[in-house]
């Protein structure tokens, strides 16, 4: 048995016996892994500290030969004012299901990390919360390999687009003349344009500090939402229960 020490997100803790608790933590550098933490589920216990959902720390953790066991926690912050609001609270829910579908790979999580504690901070500022998840689904698509072509027709290759569209069949941007071969693709205002090329330009905190009206931030959202799931090959349903309300 090896002992490691990885900072990470607990991004879901379900019970696990009596006295136990299984953590799924997106790490720094192992991708997306669970942890047994054990006697963590009498509250306020010792062996409680650091295994909350929203909890970013630095973990000590035994690895055994098939699984992981929590030793100890340093908390670095954490998140759990965002679960007093319930609209922050299913955006930042959805931003874990996204990361964690996404962080399979060890090679990407400390970036995938990175990018979700930027947008929980500035879900904890008060920045616009379909903003932040909308703006996080297209910058991770960007991490993990798949940012969608922007700079010119992503069929014909014209750079001369006076109406741009946005095809999911050619993940990204096309002109007018070919959007007639794609019954799928949606017309684009200029603001929608400009806020995806804005998010994968950014860096950081930066990625989350742009402001769309909010017609421009419904159609962001639902580009932006629809191209992660038809990459990850997931229907997310989180949000869903916001239009319920
Ligand atoms: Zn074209």
């Amino acid at each position: 048995m090896g002992v490691i020490k990885t900072k990470g997100l607990v991004i879901k803790e379900v019970s696990y016996n009596d006295s136990d608790k299984m953590l799924t933590i997106i790490t720094e550098n192992l991708g997306k892994i669970s942890v047994l933490a054990r006697n963590a589920k009498k509250n306020g216990s010792r062996a409680s500290y650091g295994t909350q959902v929203l909890t970013y720390g630095e973990y000590v953790i035994f690895k055994g030969r098939t699984s992981f066991t929590l030793n100890s926690c340093d908390v670095l912050t954490n998140f759990y004012d965002l679960a007093t609001d319930l609209v922050c609270f299913t955006h930042a829910a959805h931003m874990m299901d996204m990361a964690g579908d996404a962080a399979q790979d060890n090679a990407l999580s400390s970036r995938i990390l990175n990018l979700l504690i930027h947008g929980l901070q500035a879900l904890k500022k008060g920045r616009t919360p379909l903003l932040v998840s909308s703006a996080f689904a297209l910058k991770l698509m960007q991490i993990t390999g798949y940012p969608p072509h922007v700079c010119s027709c992503a069929s014909c290759g014209t750079c001369d687009i006076e109406q741009i569209y946005f095809s999911f069949k050619h993940n990204g941007f096309i002109c007018e003349k070919c959007s007639g071969q794609d019954s799928n693709a949606v017309q684009l205002d200029i603001g929608t344009a400009k806020g995806i090329m804005y998010v994968l330009c950014a860096q950081d905190g930066g990625i989350y500090r742009f402001e769309l009206s909010e017609k421009i931030l419904i159609t962001f959202s639902k580009i932006t939402f629809k191209y992660i799931s038809q990459h990850l090959d997931k229907n997310y349903k989180k949000l869903d229960i916001l239009n319920e309300l």
